[in-house]
Formats: structure tokens, sequence, C-alpha cells
């Protein structure tokens, strides 16, 4: 059997370089995370031989009876994790969730609102150049004066508007969102009330943020953030909208689904539900708490909102003189990974922006507590003050690759 490395060792060498780079950077993106051994074996399976269009028991195609175990294994494990009445595993990707989701309730011309991308919001959820966005008549909603939602102008538009689909979700808001308060609207005005939970599903099924299933008529959400699966996405729904969500999803918009990349979902709805994993999220939610801390209260940066409750949080670095792009391409060269982000009302173009957006996930699945949170956040501090200065950034990196080794990802 020929490896990887013999077959294609131009591609092998980019996949061990990339596999460095994931051990010696600390990554604080708030949407990636390391997933497990187990997750990555059945990603790697057979199971990606297999076609399988159509759902478990309805197939298209023979031999079908092993991926059935599989796939059905991981629609009863996402349900009993969420408690959600129905569940369609087979989204290619968190976009693909949400697309089925406008498939299935709206027409092209129907008016959704959903949070601006400006304030928080991800871009399936209207941006003018995604296809939420061109096809639907978007009405959106952002923050208001303490940068909290503004569930009172929210409203507002709901009744005025009365959209066929109200989105709740956002992809950089750092506190709770009340979803109780937008089903009552959804209710009142009649429209179906869409969760995208992507960035909170991890600290959700772990009972650290507020569970939107009870109230929403459907629940969108990728599986590869904080909930620390495959990249792909799911779908959870009440059963009366099974099977309007499931013909959406194929055959409207997908063809044969991933079965190799459903049974690593179903490997991650399993560690999800153990106690390991409560501690873990328990852990991301208190190192993201002491790095916006550190950076709010001891080191003069401005955090969004003014706190988290979360696992995310975004730092408005005007104090500094310095943009998103720059502190984003200062810190990578400190091997610390962030992204730029627009903060609310930012006068930066998005490309630039004001801010940058630090998450938890990733840096407590290696093993860092408190007291490496608060390192870190002084560490981003010392290069956002000096970031000119070689000296500094060496220093850095050479503090980031000791806390690396100490705290490896896969190499344990
Ligand atoms: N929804 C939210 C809230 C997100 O933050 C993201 C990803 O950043 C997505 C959906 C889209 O997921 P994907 O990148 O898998 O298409």
């Amino acid at each position: 059997q020929d490896t990887l490395a013999k077959v294609d060792p131009e591609l092998w060498s980019a996949i061990q370089a990339e596999n460095r780079r994931q051990e010696d950077h600390i990554e604080l993106i708030a949407s990636e995370n390391y997933v497990s051994h187990a997750v990555m074996e059945a990603q790697g399976s057979q199971l990606t031989n297999k076609y399988a269009e159509g759902y478990p028991g309805k197939r298209y195609y023979g031999g079908c009876e092993h991926v059935d175990v599989v796939e059905q294994l991981a629609i009863d494990r996402l349900k009993a994790l969420f408690g959600a009445e129905a569940a369609n595993v087979q989204p290619n990707s968190g976009s693909q969730a949400n697309q089925a989701v406008l498939m299935a309730f709206a027409k092209p011309g129907d008016t959704i609102m959903g949070m601006s991308l400006a304030e928080g919001g991800h871009l399936t959820h209207g941006m003018p150049l995604n296809m939420s966005g061109k096809w639907f008549n978007v009405v959106a909603y952002g923050l208001d004066a303490q940068e909290a939602i503004d569930y009172e102008a929210m409203e507002r538009l709901a009744r005025e508007h009365k959209p066929k689909i109200i989105i709740a979700g956002a992809s950089a808001y750092a506190l709770r969102i009340d979803f109780e308060r937008f089903a009552r609207i959804a209710k009142e005005v009649g429209a179906i009330f869409w969760v995208d939970m992507a960035h909170y599903a991890g600290l959700i099924a772990a009972g650290y943020y507020p569970n939107p299933v009870p109230h929403a008529d459907v629940v969108t959400s990728t599986t590869h953030k904080t909930l620390r699966g495959p990249r792909g996405g799911i779908i959870l729904m009440k059963a009366e909208h099974e099977k309007a969500i499931n013909s959406a999803i194929f055959p409207g918009l997908q063809g044969g689904p991933l079965e190799h990349v459903i049974a690593a979902k179903a490997v991650a709805f399993k560690e999800a539900a153990t106690p390991a994993f409560r501690n873990y999220q328990e852990q991301v939610i208190a190192n993201a708490r002491v790095m916006a801390r550190v950076l709010g209260e001891e080191r003069g940066l401005r955090i969004v909102s003014g706190r988290t409750e979360s696992h995310v949080f975004l730092v408005d670095l005007r104090a500094k003189n310095i943009t998103g792009k720059e502190a984003e391409a200062v810190l990578g060269s400190a091997h610390i990974t962030v992204n730029k982000n627009a903060i609310p009302k930012d006068p930066e173009k998005p490309f630039v922006t004001s801010g940058i957006r630090i998450g938890s996930p990733a840096m407590t699945t290696r093993g860092f507590t408190e007291i490496e949170a608060e390192q870190i956040a002084h560490l981003i501090a010392d290069v956002l003050d000096a970031p000119h200065d070689q000296t500094v950034i060496g220093r850095t990196r050479d503090k980031v690759a000791a806390l690396c080794a100490r705290f490896p990802v896969y190499g344990k």
C-alpha cells in the first residue's frame, strides 16, 4: 500500500506544514477547533466511497444498510443532545443548512429578518452579496447603545415588515441571546422562527448557553466550531417541519450525503454528551472571560458589549491606533492567530476594520486554562503596544513556542 507521502509528496508536505502550524501557533479564531482522533478516523474511513441519496430506510441506491446505521446514530444522538423532535445531519456546511431553511419556508422576493453582518450577524442571514440577500427582501436588526441586541427595535421592525422568517444567531456576538423573546414576536407576526446556533452549539449542548430548540421552529448549526466535530452542517426542527426541511436538503440542494462526514458528526455528538465535554465548555467560557478581562481592564483596550458571556468577544483596537488588518498580520507573525472583524459602527472598510475577534474554543481544547489565558492576553497586548518592534514580536513568538510545546494538540 502506498502512503500519501509516497503517492503525492508535494501535497503531503503541505499537510505536514499545516499540521505543524496548528501545533505551534496559538489558535484564537472563534470558529475553529481541533477535533479528536476518533472524529478524524471516522471522517477518513471507507464511507467516503458510498452513495446514499435519500434518508435512512429510503435510499435511491443499493448497499446502504451500513450507512443507514451510521446516519441513524447521528440523527438519534443529535436529537438527544439538544432535545429536538427531528434532525437532519446531511448539510455539507452551515451555509447549506441555512439555504435549506430559506428554501423550505420562503420564496424569492419574500421578506426575511436577520442580524446585520456589520453588527455581528452571518452573511447567510441576508448580506447583500449572499444568496440570502440577493433573492430575499432583507430587514436587518442590530445593536443598541450598550452593544446588546436591540430587541425593541427588532420587535418594531418585525411588526412593521411582517417577515416570513425571523433569524436569531450571530458570528460575532459575545452575549447570551434571548431566544424566548424572539420566539414571542415571531409568533405574534406569524413568522417562522429560525435560530442559527453555529457559534454557540457546543456551549448549548453542555448547558452553558440558552438552548433555542424548545423555542424555535428550526435550528441550524455548523458542527466544527464549539461543538468540535468535523466541518459540516446540521438542522434541528419541530416534527411538523421535518418533511419540508428534508426535501429542501435532498433533492432540493444536495445530492449524495457525505456519509464519512456524517459518521464523524455522530462521533462528535457522542463526545459532546460526556462530562468531559461539559468541563471543556466550562473552561472555554472561563478562558474567554479571563482574556476579555485582561485586555479590557488591564491593557487599555475596549471590549465590545463590555464583556463576554460565551466563547467569543470583539476587541476595539482604536485606542492603540492599529487596524484589525494590521493587528491580524502582526499577531500572526508572533504565531498568534486571530481574525480582523468589524466592530459596531466601524469607521473602517470591512477588509480593514477596527477590531479583532478572539475565541477560546481551540486554545481550550489543547489544554490551556485561566493561567495560560491570562498570559496569552498579555502577549497579545504586548504586540499591539509595539507592532513595529521586531524584538517584542520575536520574544512573543518564543513565548508562544514554549506554551505550545507544553500543550501539544495531537502529539500527546
Ligand atoms: N452560521 C454562522 C452563525 C456562522 O458563524 C457560520 C460560519 O462562520 C456559518 C453559518 C456558515 O458555516 P459554513 O462556513 O460551514 O458554511
